[in-house]
Formats: structure tokens, sequence, C-alpha cells
């Protein structure tokens, strides 16, 4: 066994600085190179113990860090979308994040973005709160630690920083993390970090490079252990075209060794595929590059971890995001495991529900994990463009349910046969690329027919009213019966059942009529000239009667179960009535 670098990936909103943080760690790191130097790797830069213990100096020994860690393996790649394509079986590929938020503008929607997928995957992260050189009037001290610049400053511009991290505490609050300012943190295990930093002046990285230390350190135990020997496993970050070269693959390797010459399984959209790697490659040291005008040089192995470009024959169609893995003897339960891995993201369980379409597995899993979380069913996700055949399956989904009949399309394009289909058929399309956007949109929109349908079955359910047939007013003894009533409790409407106060029927409200305008309802303290198909006067009706709506007992039942909370004091009582005089004949009724 052996332990290798945590791999630590950095999210956040455009321009919150992400690329800046990477390449001031990196220069930083260059600049210390008698230390050690850092590998540069396909994607990503190592910086060795030796340069973390020199940037950090004495934090990482006031926090008490004594490591057995070779380094932190930061993916250059930065940005969410990378993220989700960096994945690894179970998770993420990245064991832990920096989440950089620009502390003058505070989240963003990408911000958003990327703390739903890190919770999403369990990544345990830091906030780094970046740009604290453009809080105004900060007199900035180059690289020097957060804790050693900040007494420095004008006590009005430390409180413009404390009230802009408690914004973000704010922030992290109504997403569900509790949080504090790092020096202040009580309980590492369950507050988040903040690291006030500027990635372009350096002030504050020392304690974000031990934090992240200490991070490794309380969550990474097992996740590290490698066996260095062991066949590779890894993930394919990038398909590409290399001048020379032909196709590529740009991979991380997370576990084993890689050599050339390996017989990889790779996924495609179709299979799953076995190749033999042609070439192992590597970033050139800048020097030789300018020399040679090669950037790549060939390597007989890599340990994880590692970025490792790949040359090898058919493999233009491999999923970016999907696994890689190193084949010894056992071809068939690899191409099992990845069969495996495949499906459980593509789940195709459900008979009913909307289909989900997207670039990178990463991506998949996330949307689809997401709309688990919503108890949204999926009929079908998949990777790739929306063809004619998704909306032909969202159509046949939304005969089942109108909810159904929807496309979720997370970074892919819309075929344009596939487009006029969904205008033609009114396929509901939500397309973007922040998937919390695109889940946003869709609730929305779900909760907009919801609120339909509800105020549909509303309206259909027979509510209880009160009236009373007002002396001298009678129009018509019968055939049916008009005369002069008041709206007593509740509303009535046109076709409402009506009874005695014995519970007698009565037969329809047939219609009613207001000042020699037809009405469809009436509400209490109305009068108006109302025909009751079944009543006769003098018979089974008289002047100055009350009578009931006669609420059927399943109308009843929902009533009280389920809208309890929409009657009106007066309208649920007059409800008790009814039911006292429905259970005079049968004592059981509504219960
Ligand atoms: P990304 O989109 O998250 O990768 O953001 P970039 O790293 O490209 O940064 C966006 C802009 O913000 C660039 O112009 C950077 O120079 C600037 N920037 C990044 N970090 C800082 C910082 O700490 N202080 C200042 N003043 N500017 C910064």
């Amino acid at each position: 066994m052996k332990i290798r670098s945590p791999i630590v990936s950095v999210l956040g909103h455009v321009d919150h600085g992400k690329t800046t943080l990477l390449d001031h760690i990196r220069g930083t790191a260059i600049a210390a190179r008698e230390a050690g130097g850092i590998t540069q790797h396909i994607g990503a830069t190592e910086i060795p113990m030796q340069i973390i213990e020199k940037i950090c100096g004495k934090f990482l020994k006031r926090f008490s860090i004594k490591e057995r860690l070779p380094g932190l393996f930061f993916i250059d790649t930065p940005g969410h979308e990378a993220f989700t394509t960096l994945r690894k079986r179970g998770g993420a590929l990245a064991d832990l994040a920096i989440l950089i938020v620009d502390i003058n503008e505070g989240f963003k929607p990408q911000t958003y973005e990327a703390l739903n997928i890190l919770k999403m995957y369990k990544t345990p992260f830091i906030v780094a709160a970046n740009k604290i050189d453009k809080i105004s009037g900060w007199q900035v001290h180059e690289d020097m630690p957060f804790m050693d610049t900040f007494p420095l400053q004008a006590s009005n511009v430390q409180e413009r920083l404390e009230t802009k991290v408690y914004e973000l505490v704010g922030s992290l609050h109504e997403e569900g993390f509790a949080s504090e300012r790092f020096d202040r943190i009580t309980d590492f295990t369950r507050q988040i970090s903040i690291i006030p930093i500027s990635a372009k002046t350096g002030e504050g990285i020392p304690e974000l490079l031990t934090m992240l230390m200490g991070l490794a350190q309380q969550y990474l135990k097992k996740q590290l252990e490698i066996e260095p020997d062991a066949p590779a496993k890894g993930t394919v970050l990038e398909v590409k075209e290399e001048k020379g070269l032909g196709t590529t693959l740009d991979a991380i390797i997370y576990d084993g060794i890689i050599k050339d010459n390996d017989q990889i399984a790779l996924i495609t959209p179709d299979d799953i595929i076995t190749t033999r790697i042609r070439s192992l490659l590597k970033p050139r040291p800048l020097e030789e590059m300018r020399e040679t005008r090669k950037r790549f040089q060939k390597v007989n192995e890599v340990v994880a971890a590692a970025g490792i470009k790949i040359v090898a024959p058919n493999i233009d169609d491999v999923i970016p995001g999907s696994p890689l893995r190193v084949i010894k003897d056992d071809i068939k339960s690899i191409k099992d495991e990845l069969q495996k891995e495949i499906e459980d993201v593509k789940i195709v369980t459900k008979d009913e529900g909307i289909i989900v379409k997207a670039d990178t597995l990463g991506s998949l899993e996330a949307m689809v994990k997401l709309l688990e979380d919503l108890k949204v069913p999926i009929k079908i996700a998949d990777i790739g463009d929306v063809s004619r055949k998704d909306v032909v399956n969202a159509q046949i989904a939304k005969q089942e349910n109108e909810l159904y009949g929807v496309i979720i399309a997370f970074n892919v394009k819309v075929l344009p046969s596939a487009m006029e289909e969904i205008k033609a058929s009114k396929i509901k399309l939500f397309q973007g690329n922040v998937i919390y956007r695109l889940m946003e949109e869709y609730q929305e929109w779900m909760e907009k027919i919801k609120e339909k349908r509800k105020k549909k079955w509303l309206e259909a359910i027979i509510r209880p009213a009160k009236i009373r047939i007002i002396p001298k007013l009678v129009f018509r003894q019968s055939k049916p019966a008009i005369a002069g009533i008041e709206v007593l409790t509740g509303t009535i409407k046109q076709g409402y059942p009506l009874m005695t106060s014995e519970g007698k029927s009565l037969g329809k409200v047939a219609s009613m009529q207001d000042k020699g305008e037809s009405r469809k309802s009436a509400s209490t303290g109305q009068k108006l000239a109302m025909a009751i198909s079944e009543a006769i006067f003098g018979k089974n009706v008289h002047e100055d009667d009350i009578l009931y709506v006669d609420v059927p007992e399943k109308h009843y039942k929902i009533l009280i179960d389920k809208l309890r909370g929409d009657l009106t004091e007066d309208e649920y009582n007059t409800l008790q009535e009814i039911a006292e005089i429905k259970r005079k004949k049968d004592p059981t009724w509504g219960s």
C-alpha cells in the first residue's frame, strides 16, 4: 500500500478567480523549485509536500498536521462543469475541493451549482473568499499569510472584510452548511472553513493550503491508499485530436499503475471497447519544449495520482467523464463492471417519467441524482444530443402524464429534426448549461401545472352551503319550483344537489337569477331567485325553510381530510350540520 496525493478541484462562478488561483499556486511552487520542483501532469499539477511545507511554514505546525501525504494534486481544468466530468465510481474524482467565491460579489448562480454538486458527491471542501485585495482601502502584502496581513489593515477595512465573510456564512447557512472564518472554527467536522485570500497577491494562500492539508488529514485516510502495482483505474477527461498524434485521451489515474502497451477498457455510447496503448505521454518541461518544439514526452509507466495523455486506436467515440481501466487477464469482469457503471447512471427503471440528456457521464449522473432527490421519475437518461427519437419518447410519456412530457438537456444540442417535432407536439424542453437552473425551471413549470390541476379538481368538489327560502317570494310551486332565497353560509353553485334539513333530496339547483340576469354561483349574504328541480312548495318544502347542499359522502371525506384548511369557519360548521343530518339516517356516514 502507498498513499497518493489527494486530488483537489477548484470550483466556482465564472470570473471569481479559479484560473488565477491555480496559476498562483503553480507559480509559487515553481518559484520555490529548489525545494523539490513541481510535477507537471496532463490536466493537473502536483505540488510536493516539501514545497507545501515551505509555503505554509509555521501554519502546518500550528495546526499540528504531521503528514504522510506526498503532496496535493490540483486538477488544472477549473469549473463546475469540469467537476461533473471528473467522476469516478460512486463519487467525485476529486477528493477535496476549493469553492472559490469573489468576496465582493458573494454567491452567484454557478456558486450554488458548485455547492449542489459538492453536496451531491459529499466532497469535503473549503471556501476561498477571493479578491480581498479589492476591498476598498486594502493594503497589499504580497504572499503574506492572512493572519499576518489582516492585523496590518485599518480597522474599517477589517470590518468590511468581516461583514463580507458573514454574508458568505449566511449564504452557506441557507444552503444547509455551517461555516466560519477558518481561524475561528471550533469544530472542523461540522463547520466549513472560509479562508479570505487574494489569488492575485497571494495573501492568505499559505492558510488555504494548510486548511486543505487539514481537510485531507481529517477525511481521507482510506481513500488515498492505493496499490501501486495494481492495474490502473482512471477517468477520461477529454478526447481530442493532437497534431501528429491523431485522437488522444487525457485521463486522470487515481489508482494503480498504467504502462505503455497496456490493454485498456473504455466506454463509448454504444459499447464497451478495448484497445491497446500506443504511447503514454506527459508534458515536456518548459525549457525542453522550447528546444525540441515538442509538447509531450513519452513515458513507460505512471503510478496514481497522475494525469496522462494516451495515444491508442479506435478511441474517437469514448465518452468524456467515463471510466478507464487497465486490463490484465480479467476482461470479462472488467467489462461487466463498466457495464454496471453505465447502467447505474443511465437508469431506465421507470415505465413513466421524463427524458434527460447530457454531454458527459458525470453531468448525467449529477442530473439524475438531483432529479431523484426531487422525486422526479426518469424514463430515459442518456448521453448525446437531443434526437427525434427522444422527442417521440417524450410524447409517449406525455400521454401517460402531462408532467412527464419533458426533455431536460444539459450542455447538448437539439438536432433540427428534433426541434421541429418538439414544436409540433408541444413537448416541454429545458435546455441550458447550469444544472441547478434547469432543475429550478423544471420545478417552476411543474408547480404551475400542479396548481392548474389542483384548481380544476377543487372546482369539481361540491362544497357545503346553507340557504333560506325567503317568505312571500315563491314564484312557482314546482317543476321546477322557483323562489327567492338567501345564501346563509358558503357558496352555492348551479348544479349543486340540495336537501331539506331532514335530509330529503330536492334535486338540483337548476338555475339562479339576480335582477333578471342568470348567475352560476351565489355567496353568503346574496339574495336571488333560485329554481330547484324537484322541490314542490307545500309538499316537500315551505317558506322560511333552511336548505342544505347535499354534499356527497366522497366529497365530504376529501373536504375533511385534504381541504380542511381551505374551508372557512362557517363552511366547516355547515359541513358538520350536513354530516349530522346524514347520520340520522346512516350513523356511519362519512366515517
Ligand atoms: P475564473 O473564470 O474563475 O477562472 O476567473 P479568473 O481567474 O480568470 O479571474 C477573473 C478575473 O479576476 C481576472 O481578470 C483576474 O485577474 C481577476 N482576479 C482573480 N483573482 C483576483 C484577486 O484575488 N484579486 C484581484 N484584484 N483580481 C483577481
